[in-house]
């Protein structure tokens, strides 16, 4: 037999994996400094959650859920998105009944069954942020702004960042009439037809270049505004201006779910070819009550950790070198007793804070030396027979190949002084 990862998923290997872990810390540090907790959920939850959460017009809830019964017969749903589940424990755990607003951050695994391509994936990793029951134009733009700082703190310089807002319940009907209106004129196919109904905004995403060229004279959001969306929306980008932020006013910008209200923006990248989000998020001030709690204004995001770490190699920050440093220091023990003495000072090295690895196998000194050159280590520690015998180990310095004998109780303050000069 033969297992291969199923379609649209992919496995992370070294060293590449490794810029995994450093997006994923370089994303949630700038939120940790800003006072958000860390939240885990489960991976699954009731699939009603994210048909109402998400909602039921949306692609995520009619086409990309990993739905199933359980042995109990619960509708269960495969996480498709982090916000609606932050949401349902914040609920569940009445933390929206102490002080506002609860700040969180999460990070975890996603599934949508999508056309898998290049940055479109079935299962993929997002780290994101919430922060629940405030409604202030500085928390949307500390929200937004704490993603540019992940991105930045990583080298990034191709992110850019797309604002606009999408009114709220008293204004979006309006629009959404008018822009019904004018969409019902178009030569639409008839899915198309049907999504005027259901979810007109989601038109304007529309990718297709038939449908685009349609879609130049649509009503603008940003033209439908009431005052009080008009003013906050104002007060975000004068933020976002004071804190040296540039970003592009996207009328056109509406996300692929539902809950989103006011402010809503994306994070893009140039390098990344049809699949330029790495991130977005936005307002949801009306998601608490989509899923049966009070009213609890709320704004965050979620970034793609996959696409941020192909917007790292697109910009050639990625590091390149296929070996990657792993360890400082290799251990090569020739015999029983060696091993035995070298499993030790392996303990020890790291005890001390140094990286540090050995041959297992009971392989030859050639075989040895060899991945002692691949671990990528400064230094070999060499311990044969007549070293044992006289208590002592070879230093071998990897660079210059310059070999030195100390006493096996010197070895662990002799390297780390070597490794720290
Ligand atoms: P969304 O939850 O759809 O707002 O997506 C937020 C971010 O997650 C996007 O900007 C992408 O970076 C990432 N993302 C969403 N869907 C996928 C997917 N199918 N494969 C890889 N990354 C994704």
């Amino acid at each position: 037999m033969n297992f291969q990862a199923p379609k649209g998923t992919f496995d992370w290997l070294p060293p590449r994996s490794e810029l995994v872990l450093a997006v994923r810390e370089a994303l949630s540090a700038p939120a940790r400094r800003a006072g958000y907790g860390y939240i885990e959920t489960p991976t699954f939850e009731d699939t009603a959650l994210f048909a109402r959460g998400v909602g039921e017009s949306t692609d995520i809830v009619t086409k990309e859920m990993y739905t199933f019964t359980d042995k109990g017969g619960r509708s269960i749903t495969l996480r498709p998105e982090g916000t609606a589940p932050v949401v349902r424990a914040v609920l569940q755990h009445g933390l929206h009944n102490g002080p506002l607003p609860v700040k969180l951050w999460y990070s975890g695994n996603n599934f949508r069954y999508e056309r898998a391509q290049k940055g479109r994936y079935r299962h993929f990793s997002q780290v994101g942020i919430e922060a629940l029951g405030a409604e202030d134009p500085a928390l949307d733009a500390e929200v937004i702004t704490l993603g540019l700082d992940g991105y930045a703190s990583l080298g990034l310089t191709g992110v850019e960042l797309l604002l606009n807002s999408l009114g709220c319940k008293d204004c979006r009907p309006a629009y959404r009439t008018a822009l019904q209106s004018f969409l019902r004129g178009l030569d639409l196919d008839e899915q198309t037809r049907a999504r005027v109904e259901i979810n007109p905004l989601r038109v304007l995403d529309d990718k297709r270049p038939e449908v685009r060229a349609q879609l130049e004279a649509a009503p603008l959001v940003t033209d439908h505004l009431c005052e009080a969306c008009k003013a906050y929306h104002e007060e975000v980008r004068a933020l976002l201006r004071a804190a040296g932020v540039t970003f592009t006013d996207d009328p056109r910008l509406v996300r692929g779910l539902d809950y989103y209200t006011r402010t809503t923006f994306e994070y893009v990248h140039g390098g990344l070819g049809a699949q330029s989000a790495v991130g977005g998020g936005g307002r949801y001030d009306g998601l608490s009550e989509m899923i049966g709690g009070p009213p609890l204004p709320s704004v965050g995001w979620a970034i793609g950790v996959d696409r941020t770490v192909l917007a790292l190699e697109a910009e050639g920050l990625a590091g390149g070198d296929e070996r990657a440093v792993r360890v400082q220091v290799y251990g090569v023990p020739l015999g029983e007793e060696a091993r035995r003495e070298m499993f030790t000072l392996l303990r020890e090295l790291r005890a001390a804070g140094v990286t540090a690895d050995m041959a297992f196998g009971g392989r030859g000194v050639k075989g040895a030396m060899k991945s002692a050159d691949r671990s990528g280590a400064s230094y070999a520690i060499i311990l044969g027979e007549r070293d044992l015998a006289a208590g002592t180990a070879q230093i071998k310095d990897l660079a210059s190949g310059e070999q030195t004998a100390v006493p096996l109780a010197e070895i662990v303050t002799t390297l780390k002084e070597k490794l720290t000069t």
